[in-house]
């Protein structure tokens, strides 16, 4: 495999509020900010494209707890916790894609409501790499939309995370992806690619 500037990496909400010490933390959530930093830098020198997605609620979001949601308040627009980690290193261009905007429409997919889709198209983009936070949730849906989109989706498997609410959740979402027509990589696949 070697990179080409129509490759692109989407890096999912490698945000604090996903990372432990947040408000919704994933395991592993700091590791997997330190590997997508190494990819990262790998994909700019190629040539390829950097986008980073990152949660982006109001106050009161239709996802927390207190309207009747699943999760916890977490990426609250302007506080801390929807920083993306310290330890995420994006290159200078990276394209940042806020989504869950929106008060009443949770958004998992770094394709709803967003421009993804259109910056990825303007840039001649064909195959996606995506890793990031989390397996069951976020990964899952954006990759499962790039499928639908018809981009070819490389799921960078030691990199993403699983909320596993349910044990095995993280396992079925990666089966789920592979069944889409997803492939499977992984962070030294990608860095052992020729320069
Ligand atoms: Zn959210």
């Amino acid at each position: 495999m070697k990179l080409k500037n129509t490759d692109a990496l989407i890096i999912v909400d490698v945000q604090i509020d996903f990372c432990p010490g947040g408000s919704l933390p994933v395991a592993g959530g700091d590791q997997v900010a330190r590997l997508m930093s190494g990819v990262a830098a790998r994909f700019k020198v190629a040539g390829g494209r950097v986008y980073a997605t990152q949660d982006w609620h109001p106050m009161g979001h239709s996802s927390f707890l207190d309207q009747g949601g699943p999760w916890p308040p977490h990426c609250v627009q302007g506080t801390m916790g929807a920083l993306f980690h310290p330890e995420l290193k994006l290159p200078i261009g990276t394209t940042i894609i806020r989504k869950g905007v929106n008060p009443e429409v949770d958004a998992y997919s770094g394709f709803l409501d967003s421009l993804l889709e259109e910056s990825l198209k303007r840039n001649r983009v064909k195959r996606v790499f995506v890793g990031g936070l989390a397996t069951d949730y976020c990964v899952l849906n954006t990759v499962l939309d790039a499928l639908t989109l018809k981009f070819d989706a490389y799921v960078l498997s030691d990199a993403v995370a699983p909320a596993d609410v349910k044990p095995g959740d993280g396992e079925a979402a990666l089966e789920q992806m592979q069944k889409a027509g997803a492939k499977i990589t992984t962070t030294e696949m990608v860095l052992a690619t020729e320069p």
